[in-house]
């Protein structure tokens, strides 16, 4: 019995608490925040959806290529020695004629700073998600 009082009053001062901390102004500015973040996941959603990243493919250190993870296709990369495919927002080397294969045995990439990289035909491919990434989406 002395328990469940007890309990009843700590129950009730969470929500006095409750109450007081909530007040109207605090109210608009957790609707604000919660609008602004959805704009912003909207945006990113509608502005970035279509250029979620985009793989920047070096061979030799050069850049033969940059392009969109966004649109799915395969990339003949150094005259063909490797061909890269990219669907549905990863990039994932199918084909090499390199002797070890690791490039095609890893796996696809897809988030900011992956890479897959072919020692032997010394091609580096890596992602780049940053935000301005679209803008820099042009097939060389
Ligand atoms: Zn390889």
């Amino acid at each position: 019995m002395k328990l469940e009082i007890k309990k009843l009053n700590l129950k009730d001062k969470i929500d006095l608490k409750g109450k007081i901390n909530l007040q109207k102004k605090d109210w608009i500015l957790i609707a604000i925040i919660i609008f602004v973040s959805g704009l912003a996941f909207l945006l990113h959603g509608v502005i970035g959806g279509k250029g979620a990243g985009c793989v920047t493919v070096k061979v030799e250190g050069e850049i033969e290529g940059v392009y969109s993870l966004a649109e799915d296709r395969e990339i003949e990369i150094n005259g063909g020695t490797n061909i890269l495919k990219i669907r549905n927002g990863t990039a994932d080397m199918i084909k090499a004629d390199c002797p070890d294969k690791l490039c095609v045995n890893q796996r696809a990439v897809s988030k900011n700073g992956e890479s897959i990289i072919c020692l032997p035909n010394k091609v580096v491919v890596t992602v780049d998600s940053s935000e301005n990434s679209e803008f820099d989406a042009v097939t060389q």
